[in-house]
Order: C-alpha cells, then sequence, then structure tokens
C-alpha cells in the first residue's frame, strides 16, 4: 500500500518510524530510572459489596508520574515494561507497596480488617521461577496475612501455564491468598481447566457490564457468567458499572460486588484513606 502511494511517502512512513522508535526508547530509557526515582504510585478504586453496599476492599491501580509527560497510566507503558522485563521489578514493587499499605491501614483503622486489596499480575512476573518465594518473602516482610490480599489474573496467562498453571495457584493459595480471572469473558479459556483451577472470583469484564441499559436488557452474557461463577464455588465481580440501574441488575442477579464509576474512580492514597474513614454506603 505505501508503494502506491509513490515514492515520497516512504521518506514519511519511514521518520514517522523513526520518531516512535525514539519516544519508545525514550519511554523504555524513563520506566528504567522510574523506580528510583520514585515516579510510580498506586491508585485505589473501592470494591462494594451489592448486598451491603459498603466497601469490601481496593483494586490498586498503577500510575507513573512521568517528569516532564505528566501522569501515564498503565495502558500506555505496561506493554513496554513487559517486552523490556521492567515488569518484574515494578510489579515486585507494586506488590510491596500494596502489602505495606493495606498492613499500615489495618493499624490505623482497626474497623477495617477485613478490607482486601486486589493485586494485577502480568504473566512475566508469574513466570518468573522464584515468584513464589518472593510472594512470601513480601508478606513476611510486610508482616500481612496472605487472607487480605487477592491477586488479578487473566484467563490468557492461566491457559499459556499448562500443566504448571494448578501448581502455582496452589501454591499461590497456600498462603492464603485470594485469586480472581480479571477481565472474564475476553481472554481464551477452556471451561474443562476452569473447575480445576482454585479459583475464589470471577471479575465479569466491563465490555459486558456496559451493554446492561435501563430497561434491564442484554444481561445474558452476565448472567450466564454469575451463574457459571456460582456453579463452580466462586463469586462474581461486576467490572466497570457506571449507572444505578446496572447496580440494580447485578444486584438481583446475584453478583456479590461491583467496582467503577459509579462508585467512583481509582482514588489517590488521601481519598482512599477518607473512604476507608467514613465507610460510606452507596
Ligand atoms: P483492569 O485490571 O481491568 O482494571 C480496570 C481498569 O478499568 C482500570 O484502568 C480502571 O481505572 C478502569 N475503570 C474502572 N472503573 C471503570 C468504569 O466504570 N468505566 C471505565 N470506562 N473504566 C473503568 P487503568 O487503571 O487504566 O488500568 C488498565 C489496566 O492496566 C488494568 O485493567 C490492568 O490490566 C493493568 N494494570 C493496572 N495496574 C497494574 C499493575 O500494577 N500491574 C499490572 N501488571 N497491570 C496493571
Ligand atoms: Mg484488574
Ligand atoms: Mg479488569
Ligand atoms: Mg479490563
Amino acid at each position: 500500500r505505501a508503494k502506491a502511494l509513490g515514492k515520497g511517502r516512504y521518506a514519511i512512513f519511514d521518520q514517522e518510524m523513526y520518531a516512535q522508535t525514539i519516544h519508545l526508547s525514550q519511554l523504555e530509557t524513563d520506566l528504567r530510572l522510574a523506580i528510583e526515582r520514585q515516579e510510580f504510585l498506586l491508585n485505589y478504586q473501592p470494591i462494594v459489596s451489592l448486598k451491603t453496599r459498603q466497601v469490601i476492599g481496593f483494586e490498586v491501580l498503577l500510575r507513573w508520574q512521568h517528569p516532564l509527560t505528566g501522569l501515564i497510566s498503565p495502558g500506555d507503558f505496561i506493554a513496554i515494561a513487559e517486552d523490556t522485563g521492567l515488569i518484574e521489578p515494578i510489579g515486585e514493587w507494586v506488590l510491596r507497596e500494596a502489602c505495606q499499605q493495606l498492613r499500615t491501614w489495618q493499624t490505623k483503622f482497626p474497623h477495617a480488617s477485613s478490607l482486601h486489596l486486589s493485586i494485577n499480575l502480568s504473566i512475566r512476573q508469574i513466570q518468573q521461577f522464584d515468584f513464589i518465594e518472593k510472594l512470601a518473602r513480601i508478606l513476611a516482610e510486610t508482616s500481612l496475612n496472605g487472607e487480605n490480599l487477592r491477586l488479578e489474573l487473566t484467563e490468557t496467562m492461566l491457559m499459556d501455564q499448562g500443566d504448571k498453571t494448578i501448581e502455582l495457584l496452589t501454591q499461590i493459595k497456600e498462603q492464603k491468598i485470594q485469586l480472581s480471572i480479571d477481565d472474564f469473558g475476553t481472554g481464551y479459556s477452556s471451561l474443562s481447566y476452569l473447575h480445576r483451577f482454585p479459583i475464589d472470583t470471577l471479575k465479569i469484564d466491563r465490555s459486558f457490564v456496559s451493554l446492561i441499559n435501563a430497561e434491564g436488557e442484554n444481561c445474558e452474557i452476565v448472567k450466564t457468567i454469575i451463574t457459571l461463577a456460582h456453579s463452580l464455588g466462586m463469586k462474581a465481580i461486576a467490572e466497570g458499572v457506571e449507572t444505578p440501574h446496572q447496580v440494580t441488575h447485578l444486584s438481583k442477579l446475584g453478583c456479590e460486588a461491583a467496582q467503577g464509576y459509579f462508585f467512583s474512580k481509582p482514588l489517590n492514597l488521601q481519598l482512599a484513606e477518607s473512604i476507608i474513614a467514613t465507610n460510606p454506603q452507596w
């Protein structure tokens, strides 16, 4: 196609490619320095029980405060972090920081001792031969009980690991940590395997939740996932809940919990603390 556009187009195309390469390698260089420069921070999105309408936990969402560009979302740097292997130290930082924060909250807010934090993992992290040891070390160092920790994996990550998956998940569960499948329904997963994995929660992807309209139409996929979760002894959490009628219909369908802009956007540390302190009911 580029050829058909004539010779001149090559030059423009190459320039764009060049600019993009510079941009990527600059981003990679910056990313390498970001940990020691302490440019990462965590945001916390409330997860609300649809029964009590109170916060039962938070999902931990990574942010990068870039010195020139400003706040960068994970969508714009996680892929580079994965390609370069930088996700390993970054992911370890997220785990340690989140565990420390949760431990601090447990001391500071005794009424919130059952609060959990849910942390996203990337495939590169769980592929590390010493991932389980690292996890155990972080829990020990932060004196955190695994019970209040939840790890989010995607379907594709679970299927990619083949026979090793069950062993890995079992070792995580031995530390009392809970396991969720993130973005459920969007990846490749085999139902014949799902029941063999020690998963606690299915997180229903936003793309299915957003189909639910005011009349409660288009609930079929969400309903199917909730039924599937329950028949496998798992719980369901709806992601990306934005409207009150979505809350109503999800409750009716027996979905245990939800998160999304209807309740709250991801919050900085200070705002998350004020939520814990005031314990609002939605
Ligand atoms: P995710 O785990 O599925 O997280 C949910 C994403 O949806 C978050 O985007 C959140 O801000 C956004 N969101 C929450 N509620 C709503 C809503 O009601 N409407 C809409 N439109 N969006 C909503 P975010 O923070 O940009 O994160 C994007 C993805 O980056 C995450 O998707 C997760 O896969 C990944 N990620 C975030 N933090 C980490 C991390 O520490 N490590 C790794 N490996 N991945 C991370
Ligand atoms: Mg997630
Ligand atoms: Mg998700
Ligand atoms: Mg998602």
